[in-house]
């Protein structure tokens, strides 16, 4: 049975699912079947784009281990690593700081087994334990975690406002039998106050999973930064399928095609004694980080198509109408950290 198949046989049988379970399903299917990434295929991540990504984040998280204090051991995890590539590049960047990847212990929080291949990988040199959520990582060591392009491929809920109340999409079977979307009457009914077409997301499973991040990080200490292309504020239908870097519409090809929301960085949540940093955009977070820098110091030693390329690297990570401005970072850290690369500064 194809994967489309199972879902309609899901709905047959069970009736209509919400968006989010359909999601679930969906991005599970997807990155379980294939490694998507690079002009080969579906899409294209920061990392994949340039070595630079990782290598400032690498250094962002050996700032933070640094103003810690130095533990002698730490979790250095990363939820939904891809191919591997972020998390090689930030351990290649750290390797001449003493102490740093004697005291890292890399865990690697993913779901889909073929990835998990690719990880190991591009993470040969290094011992790696994988994880398929957060519950299974060590509970007695500080935790510095990355995720990027993580998030927006956790499930989101759609509510519509619709003949004078509310409604959940739902995904369900029209008389000829293709998947359509539908809405069923939503209890309670929130927002009160609404207009006709009003429409709204909610993400329960992004917010448990900063929440549990957050948790972790009040108990053992450490920090955590989140990527992602994101809003802070509108509301919308913001659910996107994407193949061979095309949009396609969300029920076609279904657990074919990237589907991902945007995030909504204001509904993220956090936990008192835990500082929130940002979201700042992508662009200007990694002009902090020495980017500008990082790129000059590349295109020197490289011949001028090389350079020509870390130039343009720069451009699709930073420039405001591409990669700097859409995507957003937004750091939770305990203690006295003051995360690189935001522009807050921290009452000491
Ligand atoms: N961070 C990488 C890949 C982003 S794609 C990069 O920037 O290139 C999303 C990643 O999250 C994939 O590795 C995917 O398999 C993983 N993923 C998606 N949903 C997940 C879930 N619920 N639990 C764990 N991993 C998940």
């Amino acid at each position: 049975m194809s994967f489309e198949e199972h879902v309609k046989s899901e709905i047959r049988h069970h009736g209509p699912m919400s968006v989010a379970t359909f999601m679930g399903l969906a991005v599970a299917h997807y990155y379980d079947s294939r490694d998507p990434f690079g002009a080969e295929g579906d899409f294209t991540t920061a990392p994949e784009i340039s070595q630079m990504f990782g290598e400032l984040l690498g250094a962002w998280a050996a700032d933070c281990w640094v103003q810690m204090g130095r533990p002698s051991a730490f979790a250095l995890a990363e939820c939904g690593p891809g191919r591997g590539t972020l998390m090689a590049d930030a351990l290649r960047a750290t390797r001449n700081l003493p102490g740093f990847h004697a005291a890292a212990h890399v865990h690697l929080i993913e779901a889909s087994k073929t990835l998990m291949e690719r990880q190991a990988e591009a993470l040969n040199d290094f011992d790696v334990q994988w994880h398929v959520g957060l519950e299974s990582l060590p509970v007695d060591v500080p935790v510095i975690l990355l995720a990027n392009e993580f998030l927006d491929a956790l499930p989101v809920r759609q509510f519509q406002f619709s003949g004078g109340r509310w409604h959940e999409r739902v995904v369900g079977l029209d008389d000829a039998g293709w998947l359509r979307f539908g809405l069923v009457p939503h209890m309670p009914e929130y927002p009160p106050k609404a207009q006709e077409g009003d429409f709204f997301e909610t993400s329960p499973a992004r917010r448990l999973f900063v929440e549990s991040v957050c948790e972790r990080l009040k108990r053992q200490g450490g920090a955590a930064l989140f990527i992602d292309y994101g809003y802070t504020q509108g509301r919308g239908d913001t659910l996107q399928a994407v193949k061979n870097h095309k949009f396609q519409d969300v029920l076609e090809a279904v657990g074919e095609a990237d589907l991902t929301a945007h995030v909504d960085f204001s509904a993220l949540g956090g936990m008192d004694g835990v500082a929130v940093h940002g979201p700042a955009a992508q662009g200007a977070f990694l002009e902090r980080l020495g980017i500008v820098q990082r790129a000059a110091m590349l295109a020197r030693n490289a011949a001028p198509e090389q350079a020509a390329a870390v130039e343009a690297a720069l451009t699709r990570l930073t420039g405001k109408d591409e990669m700097g401005e859409l995507f957003k970072v937004m750091a939770f850290t305990v203690g006295n950290i003051v995360p690189a690369g935001f522009d807050d500064v921290q009452a000491a």
